[in-house]
């Protein structure tokens, strides 16, 4: 397999701390995206909420999947890069008005609707206008995903999503409703998912309800599965593409698509995870009485996983990758405990001036920055 191995003699005279992407390694995920999806029916869609970092957004778009935003500025983030609106859908919990208004004007493809309030505002924004709004339900179907309790979303008591029991309900509605046309299902079940056993779970229960509504005279047009497939974040040199041959056969072995149906998926971390590193330099090393600290000059307000999901993010040491091994805590400079980005790390013996690696930080990185503390937000430098 190529290696896509981090130009270190490029950093040395940038100022840190910053988001280093890989184009290459995200122009051969996105290839091996496409040839892995290419089953009859099945579209793959990017959920810019994982980067929405312009110049990557072009790349994505310019490969030809579809968008999926969660919010009125992820529209146009969307549309500025090239999405087609004809390829965008709109989830999540919490739309406004003024963002529902924003997507029927972009006339994007569908909502995915998480409530019945929801639908009926979305109806009525629609007939004022004049127009039908496409939506898809989400229906949260209650599998354990297994993964930390902070990105599950399928389970029963989440806020994501209409559950099975008030389903028949919401759907009488969706059909009522004059100014909304039910095209389909949505499902979205967690994220960072590397075992297929959820998945598996999940065709079952979109077979089941897809015949379900079939039965009853509801042609749905499209299924659309959500996204979570995971990324290897130990061993991100080793795995820098997910398999997503074996993902995407999963769906193509385990969910019974109807005469015309289309198979949607909403890839986020999977497809930008690897690609990005934050970039940071050691400002001191500091001897405390049983530990050693590596302070960085990159804190959660760069990377916020550790903080948020106790998440961890391999660390390379890229100015001495071949000193011998010394055990560090790697901190940042921000006032809160909880800016640590490993404990009792082994690392090859690190100096003040020296530039570390935090490795698949596409993902959930430079999206979630933050300017706590009066910082400025970090720039980013595509390869
Ligand atoms: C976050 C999210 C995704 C993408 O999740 P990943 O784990 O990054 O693949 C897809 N669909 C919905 C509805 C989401 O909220």
């Amino acid at each position: 397999m190529t290696k896509f191995t981090i130009p270190v003699d490029k950093f040395l005279s940038q100022p840190t701390p910053f988001y280093y992407y890989s184009l290459p390694l995200l122009e051969a995920t996105l290839s091996e995206v496409n040839e892995s999806s290419a089953y009859p029916g099945f579209k793959v869609h990017y959920a810019i909420k994982a980067n929405a970092n312009p110049e990557i957004l072009k790349v994505i778009s310019r490969a030809g999947l579809g968008a999926d935003v969660v919010s009125g500025g992820e529209i146009r983030a969307a549309v500025a890069a090239g999405f087609p609106a004809d390829k965008i859908v709109f989830a999540g919990v919490g739309k406004s008005d003024v963002e529902i208004i924003t997507a029927l004007e972009a006339g994007i493809s569908c909502f995915n609707v998480e409530s019945l309030p929801e639908l009926e505002v979305i109806s009525a924004l629609a007939l004022e206008r004049g127009k039908v709004a496409k939506v898809a339900l989400r229906v949260n179907p209650n599998i354990d995903a297994h993964t930390h309790h902070y990105i599950t979303t399928g389970l029963s008591e989440n806020k994501f999503g209409i559950s099975l029991e008030m389903l028949p309900s919401v759907v009488d509605e969706a059909v009522a409703l004059k100014g909304v046309e039910l095209i389909g299902l949505h499902f979205h079940i967690g994220s960072q998912l590397t075992d297929m056993k959820p998945f598996e779970m999940l065709c079952d229960t979109v077979n089941r309800l897809n015949a379900e509504f079939n039965d009853k005279g509801i042609k749905l047009q499209t299924l659309n599965v959500g996204g979570g497939l995971g990324i290897d974040y130990n061993q991100p040199d080793l795995h820098p593409i997910p398999d997503f041959k074996a993902y995407f056969k999963v769906f193509a072995d385990n969910l019974k698509l109807l005469p015309g149906q289309e198979l949607h998926f909403e890839l986020g971390r999977a497809i930008v995870g690897q690609c990005g590193s934050l970039i940071t330099r050691v400002l001191y090393v500091k001897q405390g009485l049983n530990r050693k600290f590596a302070i960085v000059d990159a804190g959660f307000t760069e990377l916020i996983r550790p903080a948020l999901y106790q998440a961890h993010h391999k660390i390379e040491n890229l100015t001495s990758p071949d000193k011998p091994l010394e055990k560090y805590d790697v901190v940042g400079p921000i006032c809160e405990s909880s800016d640590c980005f490993g404990k009792d790390e082994l690392l090859p013996e690190i100096s003040r001036g020296d530039i570390l690696a935090l490795r698949s930080a596409g993902a959930y990185g430079e999206v979630m920055a933050s300017t706590y503390n009066c910082r400025t937000l970090p720039p980013s430098l595509l390869i």
